[in-house]
């Protein structure tokens, strides 16, 4: 078997096994998986459709173009990286799913790049619940004022929660921060706004996916876990 075929299986096997583990209420909804092809070639990516992935995340929009234009293959394009204004119009272009909107600045933006091509455009907002000062991300203390923001862009359709968890030495610090992000998506779920679906929360990666997926999230991001270690 293909060695990217054989990983791709295995995390599709843990995600399940982790699936099995949460609380009752959370057993039946599925995972999505964006397989991460940042820094891996179009061969690579080639590869992991023909073997089943349906969703690729890519993080830097000049790098995605290119394979964009070189992929002959029908697949689902999600922007997981910082996305800069002055990209926003090809980032509505290339991407059903945009993970990275933190800010009313970039969420105007990318609403106005969206209305030039008659799109409305599905959106999830980072949250930076750690606070960490070298990520993107909104604060939890401004989420509240960036939903209502987003709620008034007629071309965006607010689809979830996005989030990065810091880089433990110990995974399992990860998880208080899950469980927390997964209580704040059930909240905004709750308040049913008529302009938002809100559907997804996107979190974890290589490292702490499983943990993310015990916890509640219903959307992974994992690159190494099935293309091995990326070549900078
Ligand atoms: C690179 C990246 C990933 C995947 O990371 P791996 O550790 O390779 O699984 C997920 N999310 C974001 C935002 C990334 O930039």
């Amino acid at each position: 078997m293909d060695e990217i075929e054989k990983r791709l299986r295995n995390v599709e096997h843990e995600i399940e096994q982790a699936r099995m583990r949460r609380e009752a209420v959370l057993k039946e909804e599925p995972v999505q998986l964006i397989a991460v092809t940042k820094n891996h070639d179009v061969a690579a990516m080639r590869r992991a459709i023909d073997a089943g992935v349906t969703a690729i995340g890519e993080n830097r929009i000049q790098e995605a173009v290119g394979k964009y234009e070189a992929l002959e293959r029908k697949v689902q394009w999600h922007l997981i990286g910082h996305l800069q204004t002055n990209k926003a119009k090809q980032a509505v272009r290339y991407f059903d799913l945009i993970h990275s909107i933190d800010s009313e600045h970039l969420a105007k933006a990318v609403d106005k790049a969206a209305a030039a091509i008659g799109k409305r455009q599905d959106i999830l907002l980072q949250v930076n619940l750690a606070k960490e000062e070298s990520k993107s991300g909104i604060y939890r203390e401004e989420l509240d004022g960036l939903i209502a923001c987003v709620q008034e862009l007629p071309n965006l359709r607010l689809r979830g929660l996005m989030c990065i968890a810091p880089n433990y030495e110990d995974v399992e610090d990860c998880r208080p921060l899950f469980h927390e992000m997964h209580e704040i998506f059930w909240q905004l779920k709750g308040k049913n706004m008529p302009r938002a679906n809100i559907d997804y929360l996107s979190m974890g990666m290589t490292h702490d996916y499983t943990i993310a997926v015990e916890e509640g999230a219903n959307m992974v991001r994992v690159g190494t876990a099935i293309f091995g270690q990326r070549q900078y």
